[in-house]
């Protein structure tokens, strides 16, 4: 059993902390998304230049519109559940040998930047991202979520993997796996990658190496990586939250790198949503991924 750190078991803290974030939190983005007044609104600025969701307007000479918060039809604005929040509470442990983790891996942004909104199919790949894709399939099991469009998330993974690689991921998800209304799939809609559809999902549970002896997906054992946190909103400690990918390939530093050597960390832990939650990962600060060894 883990044991829980007093400082951090208020769950009203971490739940308070959620839905009402600093109001000087810096943002890197601008324009926002719309909501109607009174409803609850995504993040400001968290996928405002996310261009894998929706088609451009015809009617609007190739501006895109504004990004707008899911409708119920598709499921709203998810929260963690205090359940989730009270897991992620607890004190960090470690095991006593190194586990296999569900690394889901955005792509847009991410592990690539498509400097052409309409060329869908033509990016230039961030530096490694190949071989941390590799790296990711030797090491871990992984489930590939874009909200692009499904022929465009394979255009991209087929350009991206090599086919023995691409037989060995276990899931390539698209636009269509969000659970949104159709009118919501056509417009600019902010997507929120719930981890509970992935835990829920046949394919994906029986890629657990336990799987036929129950072991199983959960928030203990599953990352999320994508360039949005607001993505991450209902599992926000499950999340690695890169900066975005725009082409830049004089990247400094590597950010794959960093991101394999935290995931090596948290291979390490009994509960990674613990891990996450007291030691976010961050770029540029050397105690971002702290070698197991060095960890109480
Ligand atoms: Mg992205």
């Amino acid at each position: 059993m883990a044991e829980t750190d007093p400082k951090d078991s208020s769950v009203t803290r971490h739940l308070d902390a959620l839905r009402h974030p600093p109001a000087s939190k810096p943002s890197t983005t601008t324009a926002g998304p719309v909501a109607k007044s009174g409803t609850r609104r995504p993040a400001k600025g968290a996928d405002s230049r996310d261009r894998d969701d929706g088609p451009a307007n015809p009617s609007n000479h190739g501006d895109r519109d504004p990004i707008t918060p899911p409708s119920a039809a598709s499921g709203g604005i998810p929260e963690p559940t205090a359940a989730y929040l009270v897991r992620a509470s607890f004190a960090p442990m470690l095991r006593a040998t190194p586990q296999p983790l569900l690394v889901v891996i955005d792509l847009n942004g991410t592990l690539l930047h498509r400097p052409q909104k309409r060329a869908a199919t033509k990016f230039v790949e961030r530096p490694l991202a190949r071989a941390f894709l590799q790296r990711c399939i030797d090491k871990h099991r992984v489930v590939i979520w874009s909200s692009a469009r499904p022929e465009n998330v394979r255009h991209m993974c087929e350009r991206l993997l090599t086919p023995e690689y691409a037989s060995r991921v276990v899931a390539v998800w698209g636009r269509d796996r969000f659970g949104l209304s159709p009118s919501d799939y056509n417009r600019r809609t902010q997507c929120y990658k719930r981890l509970t559809r992935l835990w829920e999902d046949p394919v994906v549970r029986a890629s657990h190496p336990l799987a036929e002896q129950g072991g199983g997906w959960n928030q203990g054992n599953t990352v999320l990586i994508d360039d949005s946190a607001e993505k991450a909103r209902s599992e926000p400690h499950n999340a690695v939250t890169l900066p975005e990918f725009v082409g830049d390939m004089n990247e400094k530093p590597q950010v794959l790198t960093l991101v394999e050597e935290y995931l090596d960390t948290l291979a390490w832990q009994t509960d990674i949503s613990t891990y996450i939650r007291s030691r976010p990962f961050t770029v540029g600060r050397s105690e971002a991924a702290v070698p197991a060894q060095e960890q109480g």
